[in-house]
């Protein structure tokens, strides 16, 4: 049974061009003219891109006393219908507890209910010689890459134990990202504020100021240069940190640098609306002032940073995020986001012309395979691999509303917002799950087991 698609663009990190895509049995089989397929498809005007990866999600996660509004069945339909095939979520140790406990947890959440496929980055809150052992069986079960925190109480490491997290990431040649916040810091910060009676959500922002960010990613890189490891850092959002990373560039080091839509499309003057409405864009890191912003453009266009990925952490308005009306330190930190990022990004990156479809899907697709140790099987368009394919249509145009998403979330922070292009076809696996911009198949995800960084 074979599938091809005819007469789109095709549009990979190798390039664009104009020609048919055949599917069969699952792969991506022939690129050429003249092709032919049990089944045809027309994309003509339309551009034809692998299956988008976000290696930053977090489904069914309990925090702050509730738990995120979408869970693997929501948010991978969610992703589907934008065009995302592969989601990455960071499976979390408990301290006290196991990384297998940790990743059997996860499992039991994911398995059977994914539209997509998906992985699990392994977040370490634990550090002991147990959990040290344990890295290599992580490795074993397709976990190669790991995360550690600055910030949070229940999650933060110090300083000697991310030094020894970094070496042993050298041994088992896996990558860790690094929350980069200096939580103690900002929770001085957060306690002076609340001793003053600020209780609003602009205080979120406020009390989590750009250079909270830059010392941790200093440090973070400092530690990884002493440890001889790559460094990931997530969801950069100030020029401060930016700075850091290219210091540790300019000193040689592997630096991979993630950074999300919101940071390019949205900034702290979301903050200022009245009453409690501010919520919805506490996020951490926050919302930044649009120097921050403009500097991360100029990142962007000149390939400083490698993957954008969603962050994607959602709570309701009511009900959830109302946890924090009478003290924004109980807001619930996180936004939707896994729907819309490549229409968004689409929109704000390529549509304006800062960037090329091409540039655009490298972040998207082709990086993150390379990065989350999937490029064998994802992230190109090359005969041999899945097939996961999206037909873009630049043509068309949506406006994102609460009311018309797949989400499960009471808003989305980019309401109103006109995309250039939507998502009208999805193949997973060459299972055509969304047609016409429609979900006509879920459930069909599977776990993929990662190898190493390239
Ligand atoms: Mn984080
Ligand atoms: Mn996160």
């Amino acid at each position: 049974m074979t599938t091809l698609i005819r007469g789109g663009t095709l549009v990979d990190g190798a390039g664009e061009r104009r020609a048919d895509l055949l599917l069969e049995d699952g792969r991506i089989a022939a690129e050429g003219t003249n092709l032919a397929g049990d089944t045809v498809l027309d994309a003509s005007g339309c551009l034809v891109f692998p299956g988008f990866i976000d290696g930053h999600t977090h489904l069914d996660m309990p925090v702050s006393g509730t738990v995120t509004a979408d869970d693997f069945r929501t948010g991978s339909e969610a992703a589907l219908l934008g065009g995302t095939t592969l989601l990455i979520d960071f499976a979390t140790q408990d301290k006290g507890g196991t990384l297998a406990q940790a990743l059997a947890v996860w499992h039991s959440r994911a398995d059977g209910r994914c539209a997509c496929d998906y992985g699990f980055h392994m977040a370490v809150t634990d550090w002991n010689e147990h959990t040290r052992r344990e890295l290599h069986e992580m490795a074993d079960a397709g976990v190669t890459s790991f995360k550690a925190y600055y910030a949070y109480d229940t999650l933060m490491l110090s300083d000697p134990e991310m030094y020894d997290l970094l070496c042993e990431m050298r041994e088992i040649g896996g990558i860790l990202g690094v929350h980069c916040e200096n939580g103690p810091v900002l929770d001085r910060l957060r306690a002076q504020a609340a001793a003053a009676g600020h209780t609003d959500p602009s205080w979120h922002p406020r009390t989590r100021p750009s250079i909270i960010e830059g010392e941790a990613v200093g440090r973070f890189l400092r530690l990884a240069e002493l440890a001889g490891a790559p460094a990931w850092v997530v969801h950069l959002s100030t020029a401060d940190g930016l700075s850091e990373i290219r210091a540790a560039r300019a000193r040689g080091q592997r630096v991979i640098v993630e950074s999300c839509p919101q940071y390019f499309t949205l900034d702290e003057s979301v903050y200022d609306v009245p009453d409690f409405e501010a919520a919805k864009y506490v996020c951490s890191p926050p919302l930044r002032p649009l120097s921050d912003q403009r500097m991360l453009w100029g990142a962007l266009e000149q390939g400083e940073i490698d993957i954008l990925s969603t962050d994607h952490c959602s709570f309701n308005f009511k009900g959830q995020k109302e946890l924090g009306r009478d003290d924004f330190r109980l807001i619930p930190n996180g936004m939707p986001g896994i729907e819309h990022r490549p229409t968004v990004m689409y929109t704000a990156a390529v549509a304006s012309g800062r960037m090329t479809a091409v540039e655009l899907v490298r972040l998207l697709a082709e990086n993150p395979a390379k990065l989350f140790g999937v490029w064998e099987r994802k992230g190109s368009l090359t005969p041999g691999k899945d097939a996961d394919v999206v037909i873009y249509d630049p043509r068309a145009s949506q406006t994102i509303s609460a009311q018309t998403q797949r989400q499960n979330c009471d808003y989305t922070p980019y309401e109103g917002f006109r995309t250039a292009g939507a998502v009208r076809d999805v193949f997973l696996r060459g299972i055509h799950a969304v047609q016409g911009g429609k979900l006509m198949e879920t459930g069909c995800g599977q776990y993929v087991a990662r190898g190493k960084m390239r």
